[in-house]
């Protein structure tokens, strides 16, 4: 049953992308995303980690509705089918960039990049855009004077503001962020982690914040998933993610978070590559990099999550066994 304080709900989803081979025949699929449940709440903020090429992006643009989706379902604010009321959506769900530098048209001044979505929304009343302009920019941090100005006088940190306030400026329910600090200087980046947190609690918006290091997500999020080649590997708060990790994987990308008290090359690396999401590893799919892989992680089962805690839940086979992993 739908929580009516859900921003956004996925059931099952799958985005499948038809690989052709040889002379153009359909020879099999790549599965991006492979059943995958999330919720988000009012206002929380849920951390989705992974590496590239786990399908994150993937899910992004399915909840964009950038991508077809294979199977299953997406609901924002309740609703499932937009129709032809694709305004509407694009209202509800708005996204964050990683590159700032390509988010913006180099020609348009920041108030021009700023009032095209009002205009698109039906704000037609032009003094009532620029208005909103301006409480917006300062809302990031900027002066009002900004919306003058071109892309190129501004700083990598100043054009994510700025991508920020354009995502906002419609009052969506929902932000997607695609590793929104990933482009910018390390120096920087927490400002950029604290204004979308502010923005969060200010403003009551949801934020799926998408992130390769856990690190970026720890100290923002209600809630972090963690996903491998398509599919959830566990979810709970991030309390329960980082002080009780009952995943291997998840184990390895907390010890292998850049720990500046130590030398770097001291850090943890994961070993091995990701697999290929063609043709994932049978059984567990993180088998073969897995220190912790007994019988049943290659015996074609793919394992259900156990639950843990309440909110807390994580797919090994190690927890059926009763084995803390
Ligand atoms: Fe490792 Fe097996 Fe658990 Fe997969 S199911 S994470 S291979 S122990």
């Amino acid at each position: 049953m739908t929580d009516k304080d859900d921003v956004l709900r996925l059931e099952g989803l799958k985005v499948h992308y038809p690989v052709r081979l040889g002379h153009g025949f359909t020879q099999g699929a790549l599965k991006a995303v492979d059943g995958v449940d999330l919720t988000i709440g009012r206002g929380e903020c849920l951390g989705l980690v992974g590496e590239s090429g786990c399908g994150k992006s993937s899910l992004a643009q399915a909840v964009m509705g950038l991508v077809p989706i294979t199977s299953g379902r997406i609901e924002l604010t309740g609703r499932e089918d937009w129709g032809d009321d694709m305004l509407a959506r694009a209202r509800t769900v708005q996204m964050v960039f990683q590159d700032p530098f390509s988010s913006l048209n180099p020609r348009q001044t920041i108030g021009q990049s700023l009032a095209g979505p009002l205009k698109l929304h039906g704000f037609s009343n032009r003094s009532e855009r620029e208005d909103r302009v301006a409480e917006m920019l300062r809302k990031v941090g900027l002066n009002p004077d900004a919306a003058k100005r071109h892309p190129h006088e501004f700083s990598g940190g100043q054009r994510q503001r700025i991508c920020i306030a354009r995502a906002l400026i419609v009052d969506p329910k929902l932000v997607v962020c695609d590793e929104p600090v990933s482009a910018l200087d390390v120096s920087i980046r927490a400002q950029i982690i604290n204004l979308l947190l502010q923005l969060k609690d200010e403003l009551g918006v949801a934020l799926l914040m998408i992130s390769h290091d856990l690190g970026v997500v720890e100290h923002m999020s209600d809630r972090i998933a963690v996903m491998y080649l398509g599919r959830i590997v566990e979810e709970g708060g991030w309390r329960d993610i980082f002080t009780a990790p009952a995943h291997p994987y998840t184990r390895t990308l907390i010890a292998s978070i850049p720990d500046p008290t130590r030398p770097a090359d001291s850090w943890e690396r994961l070993q091995g590559e990701t697999p290929s999401a063609l043709t994932p590893p049978a059984g567990c799919a993180f088998h073969p990099r897995c220190s912790r892989a007994f019988g049943p992680c290659t015996s074609g089962t793919v394992p259900g999550f156990t639950p843990l805690t309440e909110g807390h839940r994580a797919r090994c086979h190690l927890l059926t066994q009763g084995d803390p992993a």
